[in-house]
C-alpha cells in the first residue's frame, strides 16, 4: 500500500549480497546445481524484481532441483546445516541477520496494509522487536528467492503470518511495494456522502475507488492486493478515524488554518504553513510522499481530500 522508496536501495542490496554471499551452504549440491549457483549467485539475491522471471526460466530450463534449492536458499530442511534464509532471520546469527537489514531499511510502517507499526528495536536486555520478512514469491514454491534481497518485504505479522497465506503472489499480478505504488492506483473513500456521517452514525462502509488513467493492469494488481490482505474488511475496523475526520472538516476551513499559522509567527512560529497545522490537526501527514511515516496515513490522507481539508 506504500510504496518503499529509498534512493540508497541499490546500495543496500550490494550490502546485503556482500554480507550474506557465506551463508550458502553447497553440500547437498549436484554438479548442475553447484556450477549455477556458483555463477549466478550474486545475480540471483541482487535480482530486481523485473528479471525474476528470467531466473525462473533458468531453473526450469536447467532442470535445477528444487529441494536442492531449498536447503540452499531456505535452509529450513531438516538434518541438513541451516544456511541461507535460516541463518539470515536466526536471532542467533551474530554476523549480518535480519534486525539488521531491517535497521538499515528503517521500514517503519508495513508497506502492505499501512496498519502496524514495523520498527525496528535492538534493546540491550534481549527485547527486541523487528519487522517479518515476507517472501512476495513463496519460498516453498520458489526457493531459489528464499534469500533474494527484492523478494524480502519487510512487513507485520499480520499481513505475513496471517492473512496472506498460501495466496501465489507474482510480479504482474500483484502489487510489488519496490516497484509499484499502491496510493496512485486506488483511493479510500466511502459509500455515502461523508457529510451525512455528523451524527457519528457508523452505517457505513470503507472502500475502494480506481483513480484516474490507471492501466487494467494497475487495476487487478490493486484488486488482488485488496482481496490478499484483507483491506476492506481491516479498514472498516477504523471507522471512527472518518468520523473525527467529518468533526474536524465542521469546525475548521481554510481561514481557521491561515489563523493558526499567522497567529503563532514570529518567533514563536510553531507552524511552518497550514501543511503543518493539518499534519498537527489530523495527526498524519498530509501529503502522498508521507504516507509511509504513520499508520492509517493513506486513509486520513484520502479522506481529508475528500473534505476538502487538504
Ligand atoms: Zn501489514
Amino acid at each position: 500500500m506504500n510504496q518503499i522508496k529509498k534512493q540508497s536501495l541499490n546500495k543496500l542490496c550490494i550490502n546485503f549480497y556482500e554480507q550474506t554471499k557465506d551463508y550458502f551452504i553447497l553440500d547437498a549440491c549436484n554438479q548442475k546445481e553447484r556450477k549455477y549457483i556458483q555463477n549466478n549467485l550474486k545475480r540471483i539475491i541482487t535480482a530486481k524484481p523485473k528479471d525474476f522471471s528470467r531466473i525462473i526460466e533458468d531453473v526450469k530450463s536447467k532442470g535445477l532441483r528444487h529441494d536442492v534449492l531449498r536447503k540452499v536458499f531456505v535452509g529450513d530442511v531438516k538434518g541438513y546445516p541451516g544456511g541461507g534464509y535460516k541463518k539470515f532471520s536466526a536471532k542467533g546469527t551474530k554476523s549480518f541477520n535480519a534486525y539488521d537489514l531491517a535497521e538499515k531499511l528503517d521500514v517503519n510502517v508495513c508497506p502492505y496494509c499501512n496498519i502496524s507499526y514495523t520498527y525496528t528495536v535492538k534493546s540491550s536486555n534481549n527485547k527486541s522487536t523487528r519487522p517479518q520478512f515476507d517472501h512476495f514469491i513463496c519460498k516453498k514454491k520458489k526457493p531459489i528467492f528464499g534469500m533474494s534481497f527484492y523478494n524480502l518485504i519487510p512487513s507485520c505479522s499480520i499481513c505475513n503470518a496471517s492473512i496472506k497465506g498460501q495466496d501465489i503472489f507474482e510480479i504482474k499480478t500483484h502489487i510489488h511495494p519496490y516497484i509499484d505504488n499502491f496510493d496512485e492506483i486506488k483511493n479510500f473513500n466511502i459509500d455515502k456522502t461523508l457529510l451525512s456521517l455528523v451524527n457519528k452514525k457508523n452505517d457505513f462502509n470503507i472502500i475502494f475507488e480506481d483513480r484516474e488513467n490507471i492501466t487494467v493492469e494497475q487495476r487487478e494488481k490493486a484488486n488482488n492486493h485488496i482481496k490478499s490482505f484483507a483491506l476492506e474488511a481491516l479498514y472498516n475496523g477504523h471507522k471512527d478515524e472518518v468520523l473525527e475526520l467529518v468533526e474536524v472538516s465542521r469546525a475548521y476551513n481554510e481561514d481557521s488554518f491561515d489563523n493558526l499559522v499567522n497567529t503563532f509567527k514570529g518567533s514563536t512560529q510553531i507552524f511552518k504553513d497550514t501543511n503543518d497545522v493539518k499534519r498537527l490537526l489530523l495527526g498524519h501527514h498530509v501529503e502522498s510522499k508521507d504516507i509511509n511515516k504513520r499508520p492509517l496515513n493513506k486513509l486520513v490522507k484520502d479522506i481529508s481530500k475528500e473534505l476538502g481539508l487538504i
